[in-house]
């Protein structure tokens, strides 16, 4: 792949699109997206299923256009919405496709069909009026949907976020949080994907009042830089997060045990070596985790508490 030159960047672009797509096409239209996207020298990750495509990509703005062009009429779409922020150094080493059974994963395959249900609409509020919203209306329940790992960076400021590891865990998450059925609630995730299943969820809980924010974060960003939206954004490629100007925020590492973000100060009880590491395995009480790397790790456990030289550097871990 050919990268821009030193004084460019990357353009980077988050898109998702649901559409039926019959099982028996998902492996020629992958084929497809690869060819395509390597003539226009486009790293990224794309997950294709049945229920439609789920992506970010990255390389040069007017490639990324003709590749969102090309994306759309393979599954058939009229046009594909993306969300767009900046890299200096590419984000993804190649572009690849995933073949998965959701494209984001809620574990409800029921809800799939009403997914394109045009009443939906109504509940999406634009970054202007979900802005709007929150500094206007004092009776609403915010919810994040992402993960703590996710929210740990970054959260609108009112926000309730859930403490889930994954997706899959928000259902329940709902069923136990206590909110009464007829409070209006706002619901936020990255790029808006996760929203599309979660307020079909809650709907489905019984919830009548729920909204979604289009676009998510990365679209509120653009329009909201340091307004109600506190922190920086995760995102899943090498940059880890962006920030209010939805450039990479620098300030996070990935955990080098678990591959979370980390934000957590150590030294390392075998080499001594300054590292971040995720609050999750900082707090887990395991001495073989306060340290720099896997191979402390694993020396850390065989003989805890001896000394040792600093593992070799190794390169950034990917994100998801
Ligand atoms: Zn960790
Ligand atoms: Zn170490």
């Amino acid at each position: 792949m050919s990268t821009p030159s030193a004084e460019s960047h990357f353009d980077v672009a988050a898109f998702y699109a649901f559409s039926k797509l019959p099982e028996a096409d998902l492996k020629s239209i992958s084929q497809r997206l690869q060819s395509y996207a390597q003539e226009l020298s486009i790293c990224g990750l794309l997950i294709l299923g049945q229920e439609g495509v789920n992506s970010t990509v990255a390389g040069r703005r007017e490639k990324i256009e003709e590749f969102l062009k090309f994306v759309a009429e393979l599954i058939g779409h009229e046009k594909v919405e993306a969300k767009w922020s900046q890299a200096p150094r590419a984000p993804f080493r190649k572009f690849a496709v995933k073949i998965r059974n959701e494209i984001v994963t809620l574990g409800k395959p029921e809800l799939v069909p009403n997914l394109q249900d045009p009443k939906n609409r109504a509940h999406r509020l634009s970054p202007e009026d979900w802005n709007k919203t929150l500094e206007e209306e004092e009776d609403v329940v915010v919810i994040d949907t992402r993960n703590w790992y996710e929210t740990e960076l970054g959260k609108f400021k009112t926000a309730i976020a859930p403490d889930i590891s994954e997706f899959i865990e928000f259902p329940r998450y709902v069923e136990n949080s206590g909110i009464p059925k007829d409070k209006k609630v706002l619901i936020y995730c990255t790029g808006g994907i996760r929203c599309e299943k979660a307020i079909l969820e809650m709907e489905q809980q019984g919830y009548e009042n729920v909204y979604q924010l289009e676009g998510g974060i990365l679209a509120y960003l653009e329009k909201f830089p340091n307004r109600q939206f506190e922190g920086d954004c995760f995102v899943f490629d090498h940059r880890v997060a962006v920030d209010q100007n939805l450039q990479p925020s620098g300030r996070f590492g990935l955990c080098p045990h678990c591959g979370q973000p980390s934000t957590k100060h150590i030294e390392c009880v075998r080499c001594d070596t300054e590292m971040l590491i995720c609050a999750h395995c900082h707090d887990s009480g395991d001495q073989s985790l306060r340290t720099c790397s896997k191979n402390c790790a694993h020396h850390t456990r065989l003989t805890p508490g001896k000394k040792g030289r600093a593992p070799a550097p190794q390169g950034l871990r990917h994100g998801q």
